[in-house]
C-alpha cells in the first residue's frame, strides 16, 4: 500500500524492514531514511505508531523479550489485521486493566 506520494525510499521496503527499525537492527543510515519516510508518509508512521504501541505493550506486560506464545500469537493477530489494512477496533487491549485509581 502506498501513499501515493513518490518517497526516497519506497513504502513496501519501510513496511517490510519496519521490524528491524524499531528493534534497531538496521545501521544507522537506514534508521534515518526510515525517519525521512515517516515524516513524509503519513500511512506509513501510522503503521509504524502501531506496531511501535504494540511492541511496548508485550515489553510492558512481559517486562523481556522472551514473549510468550499465546500473548505472541495474539499480538501477530493484531499486527496481521493492522497489515491487511483491516480496521482495528479502537478499543486498547490495555484497556481491560481494571480501574483501581479510586480508592
Ligand atoms: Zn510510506
Amino acid at each position: 500500500m502506498s501513499c501515493g506520494e513518490p518517497h526516497e525510499t519506497d513504502c513496501s521496503e519501510v513496511l517490510d524492514h519496519l521490524y528491524e527499525f524499531l528493534d534497531h537492527e538496521m545501521p544507522d543510515s537506514d534508521c534515518t531514511k526510515f525517519e525521512t519516510h515517516f515524516e513524509e508518509c503519513s500511512p506509513c508512521l501510522e503503521k509504524y505508531g502501531l506496531e511501535q504501541a504494540v511492541k511496548k505493550l508485550v515489553k510492558r506486560c512481559c517486562g523481556q523479550d522472551d514473549v510468550p506464545s499465546d500473548l505472541r500469537s495474539k499480538v501477530m493477530g493484531r499486527i496481521d489485521l493492522i497489515r491487511s489494512g483491516q480496521a482495528v477496533p479502537d478499543q486498547d487491549v490495555t484497556a481491560s486493566a481494571p480501574k483501581l485509581r479510586e480508592a
